[in-house]
């Protein structure tokens, strides 16, 4: 038997997504030696970070805390684009509304008052941002109006985000050892000491003052969907990295850590019901299908069963996924004539969607197998019928426009699906990560189920329960990676460091 490899250094940080690579880099400025484990192969680096979109909530007071982070704005864009502001006071209130009220006080506190600082922080990495001139309200005059929130993105998405910071390792000396699976904690009644791994086809020890756990969710484990979020979640598709199965909180969990937040809870979304069981890099968000308010949903019932209008995009996307998943077959529909249809994204249009077109509706819903066509035309029909009108069609806000009266509410931008021809996508529920997490405190250490800090152990990202529960807001999930990886990596290197 050989001897497994070791490896020493003050910290060691499991997982080389955003929470991992902002703990490292934040440990190492401290002046800890670091070393990062990644259980993917290096072409798949990067977690859920690289595959994600980029879009980032932070709190901004105006244009210039925007063209802080982007560079220049040109006069151009100014006039194109009202950017508004984000409060700290709308973020607590965004984030405490979605989550219904459960989210830790201290934690949204901590998330909210240093996200602004966390993305200039990101800036100094070499992290880039553009101004998100998506999922804004349209103006008719042609501009754009910030909704608030998620108003920059990374350059090049997540894969650009992932790359920088990547490359801001790589400058500061930190060592990532790809192909290496953490697989428990080395730990007695002192404290955590390091990490048992095996990298390739070797044990590998890694020995450290402290661990940093920002290994994922179990978004990737059929059988942790099942066991935690309920029946049917093993039938998700995975949105995301197929790294992420839970094996940090099981290795947190083993040595006592307090399970926290919402265990049954998750993010997801509408995703193409042609994607597969997994996603892959190559695809990245190809598949999201969310332009759900430009036209109706039905079921294979034909029944419409979520408020497509409910209120902005950021707000509702990520519950969606639920609501499909409950339905037979956990498949649905998204059905648009010519005018909805013209206003969908490009994704919608890949070779691969499950995609229907037809000159009638009749045609349509005939071509969309296991749906009851019958009972959906009626759907339809008292859709547009139910259709408030006397209130104007108003892309640049929650508008009001409604369809009165249904058993299902549609409660903003509601046109009649009448103009050929008519579209449809086939969509089913597509997970992005786990809510579930274990406790931290407020400098990111792990409790244990008395309450209690477990010496040398911190946790950050996915890995942090108490933040998102039912839903979230877009572009949170990336900021608390970043914010909480920090908070993580401060409280690691000040423990190296005898502080
Ligand atoms: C398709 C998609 C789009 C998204 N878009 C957005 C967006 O626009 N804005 C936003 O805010 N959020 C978005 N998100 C969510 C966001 O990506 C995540 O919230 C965030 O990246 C989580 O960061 P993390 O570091 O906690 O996890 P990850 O980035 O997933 O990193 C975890 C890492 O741990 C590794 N790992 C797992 N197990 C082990 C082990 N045993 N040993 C060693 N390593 C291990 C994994 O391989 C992975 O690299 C999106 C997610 C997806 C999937």
């Amino acid at each position: 038997m050989t001897a497994p490899l070791e490896t020493t250094a003050d910290v060691v940080v499991v997982g080389a997504g955003l929470a991992g690579l902002c703990a490292a880099l934040t440990a190492r400025w401290s002046g800890a030696s670091v070393v990062v484990i990644e259980r993917a192969p290096i072409e798949e680096r990067g977690g859920n970070t690289r595959f994600s979109n980029g879009a980032m909530r932070a709190v901004y007071a105006g244009v210039e805390d925007i063209e802080a982070l982007v560079g220049d704005i040109s006069e151009a864009e100014r006039a194109r684009a009202d950017f508004g502001a984000y409060t700290p006071e709308q973020y607590f209130d965004d984030l405490a509304r979605v989550t219904e009220y459960r989210a830790h006080p201290d934690m949204m506190d901590t998330l909210v008052n240093r996200s602004r600082e966390t993305m200039l922080w990101l800036k100094t990495q070499g992290a880039r941002f553009l101004p998100l001139y998506e999922w804004q309200f349209k103006l008719p005059d042609g501009r754009v109006k910030f909704s608030g929130g998620s108003a920059v993105e990374c350059n090049g998405a997540g894969d650009g985000l992932s790359a920088a910071l990547f490359a801001a390792c790589a400058r500061e000396n930190i060592d990532v050892h790809y192909d290496t699976r953490a697989l428990g904690l080395i730990e007695d009644a002192q404290g955590v000491h390091g990490v048992a791994a095996r990298r390739a086809r070797q044990e590998a020890i890694y020995r450290g003052k402290a661990v940093v756990l920002a290994c994922g969710g179990f978004e990737a484990n059929a059988q942790w969907r099942a066991r935690y979020l309920g029946p049917s979640w093993d039938l998700a598709r995975v949105r995301g990295s197929r790294f992420n199965t839970g094996d940090g909180l099981r290795m947190a969990l083993d040595i006592g850590a307090m399970p926290y937040g919402h265990w049954s809870g998750c993010h997801a979304s509408s995703w193409d019901f042609n994607a597969p069981e997994v996603n892959e890099l190559a695809y990245g968000t190809l598949f999201k299908r969310d332009d759900y308010a430009a036209g109706i949903v039905v079921n294979a019932r034909g029944d419409r069963f979520f408020d497509e209008g409910g209120d902005i995009r950021s707000l509702t996307y990520a519950k969606f996924g639920r609501a499909i998943l409950a339905q037979p077959g956990q498949i649905a529909w998204q059905i648009f004539d010519a005018k909805g249809a013209a206003q969908l994204h490009g994704e919608y249009r890949i070779r691969q969607a499950a995609h229907f077109a037809a000159p009638t509706l009749a045609e349509l819903v005939g071509k969309l197998e296991g749906l009851d066509t019958e009972k959906c035309l009626a759907t339809i029909a008292a859709y547009n019928n139910a259709i408030r009108d006397d209130i104007p069609f108003d892309p640049g806000r929650k508008d009001g426009r409604r369809a009165a009266g249904l058993a299902v509410p549609r409660s903003n931008w509601a046109l009649a699906i009448a103009e050929p021809p008519f579209e449809a996508w086939a969509v089913t529920c597509g997970i992005t990560f786990t809510f579930g997490g274990v406790r931290i405190d407020t400098t990111g250490r792990v409790l244990n189920s008395d309450g209690a800090v477990i010496p040398g152990l911190f946790a950050a990202g996915e890995m942090a329960g108490g933040l998102f529960y039912f839903n979230y807001p877009g572009g949170a999930g990336l900021m608390s990676a970043a914010v909480f990886g920090r908070v993580a990596g401060e409280g690691a290197g000040a423990l190296a460091n005898g502080s």
